[in-house]
């Protein structure tokens, strides 16, 4: 990195901290999306329309602004006419509960609905567009967008703590680029305001300030995944990296959950290929495929036969499976395989169906998040710093 560099990632962590402390977090929002041009209106409350620092007027609802890009400058124009060329744009809420929407006209998408101040500028070519947004509104955005709507308060206040965990834990991550968290599934998946739903900011600020953490107040990487069909995963089984809160816990909670099971036929012929190519030698003794059998009647590491072995973890991708945790059973004899499977997702850490059915049956938020990490604490954030 040399020096202008170094100084301008020092200045940009400066800025990320000083947003920290005032409770205000800077999230990338349409991050996947090369953006040039788009429309912003301010839905609820004043704002103050700025550009290269200067406030053009004070924007409100029906108040509508087009930007696109222009070489390495914003182009800005109103319903009366062209505004200016400028490097910077923002629209900074005046009142607490300021509300914008956002409509991307280039690409087209859909339009979405955001809390908070938003800042424009150029960055690689597209527009990059920050949302500057309470935690609690991040959060109850983010919980919603992770987890959907319907289900217990308990569990909601489990996926707060998550998001809340995740966030502190990843705070530096994008801080080279001038921001806390993009808005994909890299940091979080984070749509704006959503619904709104009360159940869901109230689990959020029910849990106020609460994180994970291990032995020495460590904040955890809690992850979690749809549902682990019975069993989840220790992380060094998938991850190679040894975690000592992600340990595997036999889960009796989701197995009538709705992705319980599932089930895949293949072609013995194709299925044997695909071994044949990750190395495994067939032997004649076994025409009719039956080797192919094996049940994991608990989750094993490797599928095993005839002296070869293959994670179930490579399978899954390789075939882009629901999980890792299947029985294969040979039928009408040796010309199919079907793969009969438990769970979706990675299987580490949380089980959020296994959650929800904990939710219903009464237990609460901190039963919850201590029966699928093993020996963790729930802290206040602040007590950390
Ligand atoms: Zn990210
Ligand atoms: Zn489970």
């Amino acid at each position: 990195m040399n020096r202008k560099r170094f100084i301008m990632v020092c200045f940009l962590i400066l800025l990320v901290n000083m947003q920290i402390h005032a409770g205000t977090f800077s999230i990338s929002i349409l991050n996947e999306h090369n953006l040039s041009a788009l429309v912003i209106s301010p839905d609820k409350g004043k704002y103050r329309l700025l550009a290269d620092g200067n406030e053009l007027y004070a924007a409100g609802e029906n108040d509508l602004v087009y930007v696109s890009m222009t070489g390495e400058k914003l182009a800005l124009r109103n319903q009366t006419g062209g505004l200016g060329i400028f490097t910077s744009v923002s629209f900074e809420a005046i009142d607490e509960d300021g509300e914008f929407s956002i409509r991307s006209v280039e690409p087209s998408i859909e339009r979405g609905y955001y809390h908070g101040s938003i800042y424009l500028s150029v960055d690689f070519g597209r527009i990059k567009v920050l949302n500057a947004v309470k935690e609690e509104l991040y959060l109850a955005g983010v919980v919603e967008a992770e987890a959907g709507l319907g289900f217990h308060p308990e569990f909601y206040k489990v996926q707060a703590i998550i998001s809340r965990t995740y966030l502190y834990g990843n705070i530096y991550r994008h801080a080279d680029e001038g921001f806390h968290l993009c808005d994909e599934v890299h940091c979080q998946v984070y749509k704006g305001r959503l619904t709104g739903n009360r159940t869901v900011y109230k689990a959020v600020s029910g849990t106020s300030g609460m994180v994970l953490t291990c032995g020495d107040n460590n904040l955890i990487t809690a992850a979690y995944h749809s549902n682990c069909g019975g069993q989840t995963v220790n992380s060094e089984e998938l991850w190679l990296i040894f975690r000592p809160y992600l340990r595997s816990v036999i889960d009796p909670y989701c197995r009538s959950g709705r992705s319980a099971a599932w089930q895949r036929r293949i072609d013995a012929a194709e299925w044997g290929s695909y071994l044949e190519s990750m190395g495994f030698k067939k032997n004649s003794d076994h025409a009719d495929n039956s080797l192919f059998s094996f049940s994991q009647h608990r989750r094993f590491v490797n599928y095993s036969i005839g002296g070869f072995s293959i994670p179930f973890s490579k399978i899954r991708s390789d075939w882009n499976l629901r999980s890792a945790f299947f029985d294969i059973e040979v039928q009408n004899p040796g010309k199919n395989i079907f793969l009969k499977g438990r769970g979706h997702g990675h299987g580490v850490g949380l089980c959020q169906e296994g959650a929800m059915e904990k939710a219903a049956r009464g237990y609460n938020f901190i039963d919850i998040l201590q029966f699928y990490y093993t020996d963790v604490k729930i802290v206040d954030i602040n007590d950390l710093h």
